[in-house]
């Protein structure tokens, strides 16, 4: 059954750009799939619209709502005045969480994701993957169904990028989220899914779909 269902969907900013044309996607409940195209083609639109913080200008979408879909940008975006533990919080306490009743499940989702050490650090205390790592747990703090992330490695280096691509697919195998995962690289979208979508042109479209029917040798 699908998770995301998108029907000829337009999107025309109110600045006039036509960003993405009739874009006709599934995704089916624990897929990985990866939007790939050039900077511009409408992949962040998309993801957007998706999430809900966008409203489609034509079509129709059907997507998980509210607390169902973690999201992680490229910039982490943490807020720099609280710890690790609190910043990975927050969705929790917005949904009204108390922060002991919530202790057990953050400290594992810390441990899970290799922060448990750097629970009580500032986010200036942190490299840019352990503060990708507290963002991603930020995103995954509340089981969400759906995890969309726009190029959320592009910023960092590559052995630290290839540590949490890794990690990623373990992640996504011991919690069973629908990914859908933005990028630009070639090598992440095949790495990382089962399928890439490829976007191209302005506005954007969906010009293929290409399955990855022998998943990369993952050790
Ligand atoms: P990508 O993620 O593939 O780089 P975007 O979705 O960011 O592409 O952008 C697609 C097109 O829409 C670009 O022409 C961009 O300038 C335009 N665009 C993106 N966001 C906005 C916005 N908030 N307002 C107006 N135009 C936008
Ligand atoms: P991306 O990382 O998706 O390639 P860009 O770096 O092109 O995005 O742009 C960053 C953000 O700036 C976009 O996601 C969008 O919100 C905003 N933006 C892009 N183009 C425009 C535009 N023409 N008018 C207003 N906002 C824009």
């Amino acid at each position: 059954m699908a998770l995301i269902e998108l029907h000829r969907l337009d999107k025309r900013y109110t600045t006039g750009t036509l960003a993405v044309q009739a874009l006709d996607l599934q995704i089916a409940a624990g897929e990985f799939v990866a939007l790939l195209g050039p900077s511009g083609c409408g992949k962040s639109t998309v993801l957007r619209m998706v999430a809900g913080l966008e409203a489609p200008s034509a079509g129709t979408l059907v997507a998980p709502e509210g607390q169902a879909t973690g999201y992680v940008f490229q910039e982490p975006t943490l807020m720099p005045w609280a710890d690790v533990f609190d910043n990975v919080w927050l969705p929790l306490r917005i949904a009204g969480m108390r922060r002991a009743i919530a202790r057990h499940r953050i400290e594992a989702l810390l441990q899970s994701v290799g922060l448990s050490e750097f629970a009580h650090a500032y986010p200036s205390e942190l490299s840019g993957g352990m503060k990708m790592r507290t963002s991603i747990a930020r995103a995954l703090v509340t089981q969400p169904q759906l995890l969309l992330m726009d190029e959320p490695f592009a910023a960092l280096d590559e052995i630290t990028r290839q540590k949490l691509n890794d990690d990623l697919l373990g992640w996504w195998q011991a919690q069973r989220f629908t990914a859908l995962f933005v990028t630009h690289s070639v090598y992440e979208a095949v790495f990382l899914s089962r399928r890439v979508l490829v976007m191209s042109g302005r506005p954007g479209r969906l010009v293929a779909e290409v399955p990855i029917d022998e998943p990369y040798p993952r050790g």
